[in-house]
């Protein structure tokens, strides 16, 4: 049985929300009106039990919920409890016993900025997990901190052309009326508006290039991170795809316990993290060869005296997991994960 998301937006939480919309550009989204929570607790419970007999339990490996908690602690806390136990019993015990097997790459039957997994549970949709599928890139977003948790997107240079960058940036209508931040909440806040998956990165069409500039793509960053270290990652990653590799990049922010927020609430990140993959050919889950790929990995600090290049800050992926209690390459089988995630490419 082939686990398959039901709708583009995947939430368990609060309201029945009319989410009939029709984005920018004329792009057609999904028109739904969304269950009850209990209805969608209830469906969430199960697809969380066909994702883990198909996936080889694979949250209970990853799932952000057994971790740290990368916000303010009594919320997670609270929401967390019992969940984490429940999905989480047995599981790793197997996975440690070498009991694993390729199931069917899920983050590709999700999308192909998936492709190597999905890094968090945001496919069985919480309060602070929203996933937003869009044909350019994916974002897992919290609505409760008014930023993303995370955008990946696939970068070779066919995503590059004529596109000019749009002038500005908008709310997300994949959340209808759920909370998110908006554009008066950076005015005069002194942080740039940070792309995540960057303007640069989508310029075959101006629907691809405004896809960016969708708020839930966005974290407050200092100008000193955006226009220097931060660049100099999206360039190299730029230059790659250039040469005609192929990529798949992960960015978030990362927070202390007790956020600094401006504007309505949207949280400030202490640092950033990239997860970068360069590869000559497909990068796909099954087949990927840790001697044939790179990797790179940073958690850059979000201060307004950073400088230079983003090397400084280059460090494991396995670093990444830990400061985020994300899982990348989740799809991967765990020993080439393991290869991987440990390395630190030039
Ligand atoms: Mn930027
Ligand atoms: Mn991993």
């Amino acid at each position: 049985m082939r686990f398959v998301i039901p709708m583009l937006v995947l939430c368990a939480c609060g309201s029945n929300v009319d989410m009939s919309l029709e984005g920018p550009g004329g792009d057609e989204l999904i028109s739904m009106m969304a269950p009850s929570p209990s209805t969608q607790l209830a469906t969430l419970a199960r697809q969380r039990d066909e994702v883990a007999s198909v996936s080889g339990n694979r949250f209970g490996r990853v799932d952000p919920l057994v971790k740290p908690p990368r916000h303010d602690a009594g919320v997670a806390e609270e929401v967390d409890a019992g969940v984490a136990e429940e999905v989480d019993a047995g599981v790793a015990e197997e996975v440690d016993a070498g009991v694993w097997t390729p199931s069917g790459p899920l983050g590709a039957s999700i999308s192909p900025h998936l492709g190597l997994g999905i890094p968090d549970d945001s496919s069985v949709g919480r309060a602070d997990r929203w996933l937003l599928v869009r044909p350019q890139f994916v974002t897992s977003y919290d609505t409760a901190h008014k930023v993303p948790n995370w955008s990946a997107w696939k970068l070779d240079s066919s995503f590059f052309g004529p596109a000019t960058r749009a002038t500005s940036f908008r709310t997300d209508p994949l959340l209808g009326s759920a909370s998110q931040a908006r554009d008066s909440d950076y005015v005069g806040s002194g942080f740039d508006r940070g792309h995540l998956c960057p303007s640069a990165d989508r310029t075959l069409t101006d629907a691809d290039n405004d896809s960016t500039f969708f708020l839930t793509n966005v974290v407050p960053q200092t100008h000193a991170s955006n226009a220097g270290p931060w660049l100099t990652l999206e360039d190299e990653c730029r230059d790659r795809a250039n040469e005609g590799k192929k990529l798949l990049i992960i960015a978030g922010p990362i927070f202390a316990s007790n956020p600094q927020t401006i504007g309505t609430g949207v949280s400030v990140p202490v640092s950033m993290f990239k997860v970068v993959i360069v590869s000559t050919g497909e990068l796909d889950a099954a087949t990927l060869d840790p001697a044939a790929v790179k990797v790179y990995a940073t958690i850059m600090p979000n201060t307004s005296v950073v400088t230079g290049s983003w090397r400084q800050w280059q460090v494991r992926i396995d670093d990444v997991e830990a400061a985020t209690g994300l899982d990348f390459f989740s799809d991967v089988n765990p020993s080439v994960q393991a290869v991987l995630e440990a390395r630190v490419d030039l």
